[in-house]
């Protein structure tokens, strides 16, 4: 085995489950099994390079220079990446010995939870590595803690929770990388949950050890103890341990400064599950699209900090009325002076994203343009202070923007402002950045860098001068340093006496011939040595101002945290002005009142279309007059109407209304009373999730079984259509039995659509169902959409009014009208209302299901189908058969 290959060996045995970025030259190579996924995943060329164990091996290559593209690529298709450069000239290695190999260590792993560049990175999105540990308890009660960090904005929280609500509180957080146990990825309860997720590493138990994790936590934010940082149970502590020390690992030894970890205090925010969260289509649409969710419909911020910052407000309302309360006021605030509040989007717009450049600088992945977006941030924010006055008394909110904006050091800004040159190159490493008259050595080196190039040009004239060969230039290359040139059919002349005493020959081309010359070579070492001199300096610079930034990085983060507050606010107020939203009024109470609502979404959407949405109240509130003791508990609305007539959008559009009140928004309405909500709920019948495997009737049941057992009085619960992936008399009975146990179990505000007319009797027997209906209105036979919600029950489905306007061929809509008008005659004789009296509270609706129909023409043939045994039957017997069949179809 070559000794090459004997280096990359070890180093990969090192580095388990990530792919090895080998630095050979200007390319990372890829050997082995590595070289085949990045080749399949990138569509790159598998090459091969020497044996192994008699064996071909594959190799594959990405030049050093494209290289985060490619990175990019492998972290989307869930591969982590450890990258190994060479640490040393490989000259030293060739002076060491024929046979030694470049020195070469492991500088980084790249995982999805741990990028800091901008490339890898979605500007608008959080970018979160997150840590679970697990406490167990006694059957059921097992705690655990979550810590997670964004390195590229220095953001560290922890927190608690019980075990069954870890999924809930994942898909709050959304995390791009998760690290846990081996032993908690394969517990059987929730090693499912974990395994759903993107990407998950399972690490060894040493990162997760309790024992060490304060003092892991110490070491990394050097300090003797942590209490004065931040206060955290054990279990958080655990887990805020595996997390930094994970980091330690990726970054191998550069340590990104975080912020002390801050505690999420439990029950501060909305609980919303994932199935809530996916249903109402809060950042993503059902489809995954970001584009048509809530999120993408009410950001009107102009920062990526700001778009970060309001979706990590929609994955968490609040629960605290004064605190919502705070948000709101400083929306007010922007409401009235458009001109101001526009003039402050304008400065938002060109601050640049403060705090993933600081981050770049502190782990020394930093560029000249990240030293200029600090001094950019910090200018933006004294204009942004100079907009800010004029608001009155600022609101609490405000004046924590204005003294977060002026906390950092402007010396710092002028600083880099003396030393920044014009334009920047993207990269330190060919200089070129500092400003020519920061720094006297600097300007030095340069000038006498440039003077000798000028040295170099005159030498060029007065060569072509003496040899008499006009175009002869002196160039340069990486090769042979300088040169002189001339094409090939002067050559000889300058090969030939008395030229030959001035001009050595170095190199024969197809077109020309170079050569060198004694002077030039002396020149050549003043202008190289001039050259490493001024970009050393300049190295040097910028590792100063870079010390400089990163000594400030907490008054730079406060400012960074600032701009995005006012972006929030001001695009929050900009989006109510636009689209003419109220200011809530959110209490502790139970009530839930709102006039003339309506849908954030569908709203823009048939805005564009040039349509009016229809606005409409809903109230929930707890009725005012006694009656069995049940005043207290907010109402059940039972929505009934045809398809299409609007239910689904009038259900969502009030829990969309409950959630941007609590996150501090003004909301779609003319006016809104909403008692804090503390979870919300929202369910579809028979939605898909093929995914993962389960009949979409089981889903359906599943969660709604999760809202049976965990809502509470101060709930919000939303049910769409639920009962609708069965048999239709199961369905009926279930959404029966689940009405029930809303209003005399959980007793939540609830809001229940259903094509179930039969419901509508129970609010003869349910003091707080309140039964409403979506008006439609026939017209020569064909059924118009009004979308206005009032008080009543649909007497009918228009189902054959809606296919018909679907397109169904018109002899299957003219037999479906005759059948139902068949059906109807039949089931006069029972009322639903009779079937209400029938059923105490509770009790199974045993008859229901008893009463099986008359088999339709259809289901006869199908049953004489059955019935025959073709390989039992002699051909006569077959076309008997058929004519028999024939027979039984209906008469024309
Ligand atoms: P349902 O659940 O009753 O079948 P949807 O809520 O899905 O009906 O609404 C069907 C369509 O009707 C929506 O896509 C929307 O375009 C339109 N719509 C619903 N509610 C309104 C409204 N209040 N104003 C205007 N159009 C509406
Ligand atoms: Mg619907």
């Amino acid at each position: 085995m070559s000794p090459m290959m004997e280096q990359y060996l070890e180093i990969k045995a090192a580095h388990p489950g990530l792919l090895l970025f080998y630095r050979m030259g200007d390319f990372y190579e890829l050997f082995f099994e590595d070289a085949e996924i990045a080749s399949r995943t990138l569509g790159i060329v598998l090459t091969k390079r020497g044996k192994h164990q008699a064996l071909d091996i594959p190799m594959c290559g990405v030049p050093v220079e494209r290289s985060e593209d490619y990175l990019h690529r492998l972290i989307e298709a869930g591969h982590r990446v450890a990258v190994c450069e060479q640490i040393e000239d490989p000259a030293a290695a060739r002076a060491r010995g024929n046979k030694s190999v470049v020195r070469r260590a492991v500088v980084r792993l790249v995982t999805p939870g741990t990028l800091t560049e901008d490339t890898l990175l979605d500007a608008k999105t959080n970018n979160y590595l997150l840590a679970i540990a697990r406490s167990r308890g006694s059957a059921g009660t097992d705690r655990i803690g979550l810590a997670w960090i964004d390195i590229s904005t220095a953001e560290f929280i922890v927190t608690e929770c019980a075990s069954g609500e870890l999924a809930a509180t994942l898909s709050r957080i959304n995390p791009n990388e998760v690290i846990v146990t081996d032993a908690l990825y394969g517990d059987p309860e929730l090693g499912p949950v974990l395994r759903g997720l993107p990407a998950v590493t399972p690490l060894t138990r040493d990162l997760f050890d309790s024992a060490t994790a304060e003092r892991r936590l110490c070491d990394y934010f050097a300090v003797a103890t942590m209490d004065g940082l931040s206060a955290m149970s054990r279990l958080e502590a655990t887990a805020a341990a595996a997390a930094v020390s994970y980091i330690d690992r990726t970054q191998v030894g550069k340590r990104p400064p975080l912020q002390p970890p801050a505690r999420e205090a439990q029950g501060t925010t909305m609980a919303i599950d994932p199935a809530t969260r996916a249903n109402l289509e809060l950042t993503r649409t059902l489809a995954g699209e970001r584009r048509g969710s809530l999120l993408d419909a009410i950001d009107c911020t102009v920062t990526a900090a700001g778009s970060r910052l309001l979706a990590q407000r929609l994955a968490a309302p609040l629960t605290d009325s004064a605190a919502i309360g705070h948000r709101l006021d400083a929306i007010a605030a922007f409401m009235d002076d458009g001109a101001r509040r526009e003039a402050i989007r304008g400065t938002l717009r060109s601050a640049p994203d403060l705090s993933r450049a600081l981050a770049r600088l502190s782990v020394g992945r930093g560029g000249p343009r990240d030293l200029a977006a600090l001094r950019d941030g910090i200018v933006a924010a004294d204009t942004a202070l100079a907009q800010l006055p004029g608001l009155g008394e600022p609101p609490a909110e405000i004046a924590a923007i204005i003294a977060a904006l002026r906390r950092p050091s402007r010396d710092l800004a002028q600083e880099l402002s003396r030393a920044l040159a014009d334009a920047l190159p993207l990269v330190k490493r060919d200089g070129g950045f500092i400003r020519d008259g920061y720094e006297a050595a600097l300007d030095e080196s340069r000038a006498l860098r440039d003077t000798s190039r000028l040295v170099v040009a005159a030498m060029q004239a007065r060569y072509a001068e003496q040899t008499g060969v006009k175009g002869l230039k002196i160039r340069h290359n990486n090769m042979l340093g300088y040169f002189v040139e001339v094409t090939a059919q002067h050559g000889e002349r300058l090969l030939g006496k008395p030229l030959n005493a001035t001009f050595i020959h170095r190199q024969t081309l197809l077109g020309q011939v170079r050569f060198t010359t004694a002077e030039l070579g002396e020149i050549e070492a003043k202008i190289a040595n001039a050259g490493d001199r001024a970009l050393a300096l300049e190295l040097e610079i910028f590792e100063r101002l870079s010390a400089l930034s990163t000594a400030a990085s907490d008054d730079l983060r406060a400012a960074a945290h600032g701009f995005a507050l006012l972006d929030v606010t001001t695009a929050l107020a900009r989006l109510a002005v636009d689209d003419h939203y109220v200011r809530p009024e959110v209490d502790a109470s139970l009530g839930f009142a709102i006039e003339a609502g309506r849908h954030p979404v569908v709203e823009q959407a048939l805005k564009r279309d040039g349509q009016p949405f229809i606005a409409n109240a809903c109230d929930l509130s707890p009725l005012t007059t006694a009656g069995e003791g049940r005043v207290g508990a907010g109402q059940i609305w039972l929505i009934t109407g045809p398809n299409m007539a609007g239910k689904s959008t009038f259900l969502r559009q009030n829990a969309l209304i409950a959630l941007m009140a609590q996150i501090g928004s003004f909301v779609p309405a003319a006016r809104a009373r909403i008692g804090i909500v503390d979870r919300l709920f929202s369910r579809v019948g028979a939605a898909d999730d093929l995914a993962r495997g389960r009949s979409t009737f089981m889903v359906e049941m599943v969660e709604t079984a999760v809202i049976l057992n965990q809502a509470s009085e101060r709930s919000l619960v939303i049910l769409d259509e639920i009962g609708r992936g069965t048999a239709t008399f199961d369905g009926l009975s279930i959404a029966w039995a689940s009405i029930e146990h809303l209003h005399e179990h959980n007793r939540c505000r609830a809001l229940f659509a259903t094509h179930y007319h039969e419901l509508t009797a129970l609010s003869a027997k349910l003091p707080r169902l309140f039964n409403a209906t979506v008006r439609v209105k026939e017209w020569h036979g064909d059924v118009v959409f009004l979308h206005e919600v009032l008080p009543g029950s649909a007497d009918r489905s228009y189902g054959i009014q809606v296919a018909k306007l679907a397109g169904l061929p018109q002899p299957v809509i003219a037999r479906a009208k005759s059948v139902l008008a068949k059906l109807e005659a039949k089931d006069r004789g029972q009322t639903a209302r009779a079937l209400a009296d029938d059923l105490p509270l509770f009790a199974v609706p045993a008859r229901a299901a008893a009463e099986p129909a008359p088999p339709s023409p259809a289901d006869q043939l199908i049953a004489a189908v059955q019935a025959l045994h073709p390989d039992e039957m002699s051909p006569r017997e077959a076309l008997e058969a058929l004519y028999a069949l024939k027979a039984k179809l209906p008469k024309a």
